[in-house]
């Protein structure tokens, strides 16, 4: 079943369009995450589904009614039924973290409000930390408090704004898979922000990909990576690129060199096109290997990490980033082997003004 269904919104600020007829719905008990650059528009649509802005044109559904639409009444906020989560934890800094979980509960729970805070701030790890005040927890806490506040009160859907954008990289992890994991048990659904695209792809049944006001793709973090539908989506998914190539009579010419594309090329349609590359496409060239298509790469530099080596290497003009088991030497050439079944291919388009009206 279709939980929130927003139709072909526009919204404008002044001269500026926010959003520019942006469609997108989440499913009952689905976890959507919306990944872009700052401006792109993210915080807008957020604000418009929780009814603290108007949509200018378009409509937003909710359990199947319109409570936006211009020319009907909106549906206020507290009518709603949403738990909202935002980067600065927003909490009541005079109130306890209880109280800060209960206050909302009172209203529709009245004694038992008490109870089920308690409950709440237990299962994101904060039991014993009722009478404290925010001040005195850790970002993490606070937002961890943020959390059992938006979700005892078991909102029909929850609204993250970047939730995790103010905190360090472990407990980021961390509270993201608490994120997941209360809102799956609790069968609720959740229309989160991020700009981080590893954050999207671990916690998300769908991610979509919004720049200047629209939104370019929205489907499974697998289908997402493996077939970005333009070539902003490659980029902001991390693909390495863009190279300029050319197919001609089923041959990939590269800056590197040409290959044969076999049976990939027979939906591709001739002439100049961008190509991508994912980490996976690239590796050490081996001779032996008949298929492989050799490319020379210049190193940069290596960055040892916790878990290997990460090699930094020019491929006429891009910039890769690559595991590797050994450190080299920056300044020397390598050879790496390209696998064109990976290979994302775009036609070169006329790119776009984002703030065009
Ligand atoms: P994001 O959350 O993706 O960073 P926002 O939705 O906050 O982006 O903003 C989208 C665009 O709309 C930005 O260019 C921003 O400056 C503009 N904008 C957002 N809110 C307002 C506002 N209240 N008044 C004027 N412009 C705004
Ligand atoms: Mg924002």
């Amino acid at each position: 079943m279709t939980l929130l269904q927003i139709d072909a919104v526009h919204k404008r600020y002044g001269e500026h369009n926010a959003l520019r007829g942006l469609t997108l719905d989440v499913a009952q008990g689905e976890i959507v995450c919306l990944l872009g650059a700052s401006g792109s528009g993210k915080t807008t649509l957020l604000r418009l589904v929780a009814g603290l802005e108007r949509v200018d044109s378009g409509s937003i559904k909710l359990g199947g009614a319109v409570v936006d639409a211009p020319g009907k009444p909106s549906l206020p906020p507290e009518k709603r039924h949403l738990g909202m989560v935002f980067q600065d934890y927003a909490l009541w800094p005079n109130l306890t973290v209880l109280e800060n979980v209960t206050l909302p509960l009172r209203v529709r729970e009245g004694r038992g409000a008490d109870g089920k805070a308690r409950r709440m701030l237990e299962r994101v790890g904060l039991g014993g930390y009722e009478e404290r005040r925010p001040h005195e927890l850790s970002g993490g806490q606070q937002q961890r408090v943020a959390l059992a506040r938006a979700l005892a009160v078991h909102p029909r859907l929850l609204l993250c704004d970047e939730p995790l954008s103010s905190l360090d990289a472990g407990l980021r992890e961390e509270l993201r898979e608490l994120i997941g994991s209360v809102v799956r048990e609790h069968g609720l659904s959740a229309l989160t922000i991020t700009h981080d695209r590893r954050e999207a792809l671990a916690l998300a049944d769908r991610v979509g990909v919004i720049q200047g006001g629209r939104l370019l793709q929205l489907d499974a973090p697998r289908e997402l990576w493996r077939h970005p539908n333009c070539e902003a989506v490659a980029q902001f998914t991390d693909a390495f690129g863009p190279w300029p190539v050319e197919l001609k009579s089923g041959r990939l010419h590269a800056p590197w060199g040409a290959c044969e594309l076999g049976s990939r090329a027979e939906n591709l349609s001739s002439g100049k096109a961008h190509l991508y590359l994912r980490a996976p496409a690239l590796r050490r060239y081996d001779p032996a290997r008949q298929a492989d298509w050799p490319a020379r790469a210049r190193v940069l530099g290596s960055i040892v990490t916790g878990d290997g080596v990460e090699l930094r290497c020019d491929l006429h003009g891009v910039t890769l980033s690559l595991p590797v088991d050994e450190p080299l030497p920056a300044g020397i050439e390598l050879t790496l082997a390209v696998d064109p079944a990976q290979s994302l291919l775009y036609p070169p388009e006329t790119r776009e003004e984002i703030n065009s009206p």
